[in-house]
């Protein structure tokens, strides 16, 4: 390919997981479209390492000075050009560096609020996988994009198809747009007899039916609870009432969400279920390039099918709309219950079947204040984590 363009620089934090693994494998794909800038991660020093051998970077950062330092070792041994930052504060210098065009937030949980913040007050083109950072920043999140003209492009696959589906001219949502339908897996105890939900182990509830993800978002997919932070996520990046928001199971994962206008009419986006689909149309809006996904073969298809989800079986789901209907800032308690009581699931103190105990009886001990700056959210995000470890201490197994 020949290039006119000058490439378009590239942040990718959390670039070790599942979303930044995937986002460097459609980078890959792209010679000269895309330069990498800089790389973060957590713990996994070899994997990173690895990244920075074949993308070079400038910059890479890990999540605590011992890591960074591992790191910093061997780039030295293995004559790579890429700096390894320990500042303070460093991954939200990668995030809002003048020298960055757009901004990939691949982390985990709330730990991606700020460098994802901090993108978005540099008015980075920010592609947002990191639901949480948006559960928890909420309306402060999005006047956040909105005064500093950032891009807020979501990489979600629901909410990529919806905002694939909706009209550009995001001023005509308000007359046009009657719902939102979030379709869901059900995660891999969609048929289980919920009698049984008590014995899950990691293992089983980490083996979903159509994706290989991060272990915290399997754990969300199988109890439902990610899909109650994305009708969260949905409310914010659409700017819809709770009510607007349905969600119905569709287990093939083929149709990977739906817009319905005031007329009755849906649109749908379709394709093979990759997340290599929304993280190339972030990547690439408004244009479209190769992803490296199949094509969806219509003549294989046995059906697409659809039912409604079993309050029984999935509790946690209906806590979205009513944090969304209570007052600002429950979301962000929802949110770090969650975390804390996934988190203690993942190292077997808590029974799969009280993850929604956890987060039930977390919010019922906390009335949030409107959060009203970033220090705010954090100190609530504390507060939460805190109520959330006294409920799993009360109810370990
Ligand atoms: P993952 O666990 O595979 O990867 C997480 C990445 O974040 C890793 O690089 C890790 O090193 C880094 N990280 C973790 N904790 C950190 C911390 N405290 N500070 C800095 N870095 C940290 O997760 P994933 O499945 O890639 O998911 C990433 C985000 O994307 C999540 O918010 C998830 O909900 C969302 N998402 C994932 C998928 C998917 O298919 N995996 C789909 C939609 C949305
Ligand atoms: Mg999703």
């Amino acid at each position: 390919m020949t290039q006119t363009t000058k490439p378009q620089t590239l942040t990718v934090l959390g670039a070790t997981g599942s979303i930044g693994s995937n986002t460097l494998d459609v980078v890959r794909r792209h010679p000269g479209r895309y330069q990498v800038f800089a790389l973060s991660a957590a713990t996994q020093v070899d994997a990173l390492l690895a990244q920075c051998a074949e993308f070079r970077p400038q910059y890479a950062v890990m999540a605590s000075a011992a890591h960074a330092a591992q790191l910093a070792e061997k780039i030295k041994a293995n004559s790579l050009p890429t700096q390894v930052l320990q500042a303070p504060g460093a991954i939200e210098i990668i995030a809002s560096h003048e020298a960055v065009d757009a901004v990939m937030g691949a982390i985990v949980g709330a730990a991606g609020l700020a460098p994802c913040l901090a993108a978005a007050r540099a008015g980075k083109r920010l592609l947002l996988a990191n639901k949480e950072a948006l559960v928890v920043g909420g309306q402060l999140f999005m006047d956040t994009v909105k005064r500093h003209g950032a891009t807020l492009l979501p990489i979600d696959s629901e909410h990529s198809a919806i905002f694939q589906c909706l009209p550009e001219d995001r001023s005509s949502w308000a007359t046009r747009v009657d719902s939102i339908v979030l379709t869901a897996s059900g995660g891999p105890f969609r048929q289980r007899d919920p009698a049984t939900l008590a014995q899950i182990t990691p293992e089983q509830a980490c083996a979903h039916p159509n994706f290989s993800m991060g272990r915290k978002i399997s754990v969300d997919s199988a109890t439902m609870m990610n899909k109650a932070l994305e009708v969260i996520e949905a409310r914010w990046l659409f700017d819809m009432a709770p009510e607007q928001i349905q969600v119905v199971i569709h287990p093939q994962q083929i149709i990977h969400s739906m817009v319905q206008f005031k007329d009755a009419s849906i649109l749908a986006q379709l394709g093979t279920p990759d997340m290599r689909v929304p993280i190339a149309c972030g990547l690439a809006w408004p244009e479209r390039i190769e992803s490296g996904a199949a094509r969806l073969d219509f003549a294989q298809l046995a059906a697409l099918t659809f039912e409604n989800a079993d309050a029984q079986r999935f509790p946690g789901l209906h806590l979205s709309w009513q944090a969304l209907r209570a007052a600002e800032g429950t979301t962000a308690v929802l949110n770090a219950a969650n975390e804390v009581a996934v988190d203690a699931f993942l190292q077997r103190r808590l029974r799969f079947d009280r993850i929604h105990q956890v987060n039930l009886q977390t919010l019922e001990r906390i009335t949030p204040a409107r959060p009203a700056s970033v220090q705010d959210l954090l100190a609530l995000d504390e507060e939460a984590r805190s109520a959330a470890q006294a409920a799993v201490a009360r109810l370990a197994a």
